[in-house]
């Protein structure tokens, strides 16, 4: 069965296929398409934006579609940066992880967690949509150099360590994005 995954992202195109390669699906990417078209997430949630994503491509291609839109979610800021993850400094990760740090100075209920919602849209307009959380708290510095976004202030429940300075296989065994996606495979799994 092929799917397209709307993404142009290789790592994240990478994680898909390795974790969909036991599954009847062959994926692919935007990248294989040569397609450049940017989709402006308009939706006010998560699963809106990974819909939004994945029935446009659906459409385009008259073909099943997955996509996935992710962030974190911080208690103490009403879970703002919420599906503005990306661009809530508009100056980058190590912006977005200051201002968090700056707007949490103080504070001791630190609770954040991380969300992925990943949707699958069909040609005949139905569709499935997998949600994974990872939770934890912020630090009170930037720590480690690993993996990307808010990694380097959030401590997952039962760690000490930031993301960031964690193993990538524990990251790539207990993230929000791992969950989903593992739901995504026993949706599929043959
Ligand atoms: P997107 O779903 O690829 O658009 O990611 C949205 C944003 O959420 C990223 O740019 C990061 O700021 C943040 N984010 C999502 N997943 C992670 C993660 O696993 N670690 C750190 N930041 C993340």
């Amino acid at each position: 069965m092929k799917f397209i995954l709307a993404s142009h992202n290789k790592n994240k195109i990478k994680e898909f296929r390795e974790i969909l390669k036991d599954t009847k699906i062959e994926l692919i990417s935007l990248i294989d398409l040569n397609d450049n078209e940017e989709i402006i997430e308009t939706g006010n949630t998560f699963l809106d934006n990974a819909l939004l994503k994945a029935k446009h491509i659906s459409k385009k291609y008259n073909l099943p579609t997955i996509a996935d839109d992710s962030g974190i979610e911080i208690k103490y800021l009403k879970n703002a940066p919420g599906i503005y993850s990306a661009r809530y400094s508009s100056s980058g990760d190590l912006a977005n992880n200051l201002k968090v740090l700056k707007e949490l100075e103080g504070v001791t209920d630190r609770y954040a967690r991380f969300i992925c919602v990943i949707a699958v849209y069909y040609p005949n307009d139905e569709y499935k949509s997998f949600k994974g959380v990872w939770e934890g708290f912020i630090a009170n510095t930037i720590k480690g150099n690993n993996g990307f976004g808010y990694d380097p202030i959030f401590i997952p429940n039962g760690y000490r360590s930031t993301v960031a300075e964690l193993d990538e296989n524990i990251k790539a065994k207990l993230s929000h994005r791992a969950k989903a996606l593992q739901l995504l495979k026993d949706e599929f799994i043959i």
